[in-house]
């Protein structure tokens, strides 16, 4: 991804795509001190931008470290750096992280830094098929599981790796206690007798689509329940999705060997998310 036109923002300044370069020495990479955001902007306005980056912010805080930018500085960099590459329609890569001031565990005074890339980035899943992870998301007092850290998704990238490996889209990670989790990179949900149950996201990242997909699905008098769900509840389901910027609502089809139909309720949830994200009517 490093070798394209294009323009990145780079601690407070737009720079050429090629040129936006860090150290070797940098800390995030050899020690995981990084926070990152995934974002999608339809139409020139990205969807619910706020959120995102006070999530950015808050998954600083969570690792230790203050972004040397506000809120409304990331919100006007990240609206610029979309108009500066010309795009109505893009994912927006956030990345906030510790520099190579400092070697070792500790770092306390190393610089903090942030960029944020975009580019255009279409459909996340298709025909998605999941099967079992290898590794489980950890408890929370294994790791900052509220942050979207950078190094949580080294057992993502494991996990997806040897999913894909099996020929699967992707994988189906439970928590650490054995319940049903989420996808390495999208939450899930599933509808059981007309109502939609999802995991409650007290080890893993809660999702802002999730949130809107409740909140869609509410509106629609569609009962919202959140609980702990035992792997083997899902083979009686009558329909699965997942929810995740990247993912948007994607449904579902096969769990290992047991299949899913596209049903109503995900069809119903895609349209509303579509119309509340391009605001088409
Ligand atoms: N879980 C994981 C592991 C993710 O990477 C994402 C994508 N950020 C999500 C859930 C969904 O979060 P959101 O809807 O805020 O993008």
């Amino acid at each position: 991804y490093d070798d394209r036109d294009g323009y990145i923002w780079f601690n407070g300044e737009i720079v050429p795509w090629r040129e936006a370069k860090v150290h070797v020495l940098t800390h995030g990479l050899h020690y995981g001190s990084c926070v990152f955001e995934g974002e999608r902007c339809y139409n020139g306005q990205v969807f619910k931008l706020t959120e995102h980056s006070e999530r950015l912010v808050d998954g600083g805080r969570i690792m230790g470290f203050e972004l040397p930018y506000s809120v409304a500085e990331l919100d006007a960099a990240t609206n610029a750096i979309i108009a500066k590459n010309g795009f109505k329609d893009c994912y927006v890569r956030p990345v906030a992280w510790r520099g190579s001031e400092q070697m070792g565990v500790s770092a306390p005074n190393s610089k903090i830094n942030v960029a944020i890339a975009v580019w255009e980035w279409g459909a996340y899943y298709s025909d998605l098929r999941l099967t079992r992870a290898i590794y489980d998301r950890p408890a929370p007092t294994a790791a900052p599981v509220h942050a979207k850290a950078a190094g949580l998704y080294m057992i993502c990238t494991l996990s997806k790796h040897a999913a894909e490996a099996k020929g699967f889209g992707d994988a189906l990670m439970l928590d650490y206690r054995g319940y049903v989790a989420e996808t390495t990179g999208a939450n899930l949900f599933m509808v059981s007798n007309g109502a939609l149950h999802t995991p409650i996201a007290d080890c893993f990242l809660n999702g802002i689509t999730r949130r809107t997909v409740m909140d869609l699905a509410r509106q629609r008098g569609i009962e919202v329940i959140e609980r702990r769900i035992k792997p083997e509840e899902l083979q009686g389901a009558q329909e699965i999705f997942v929810t995740g910027t990247a993912a948007e609502v994607t449904p579902v089809r096969a769990i290992d060997d047991v299949t899913y139909p596209v049903g109503p309720v995900t069809r119903d949830l895609m349209d509303d998310f579509r119309k509340l994200t391009t605001g088409a009517a």
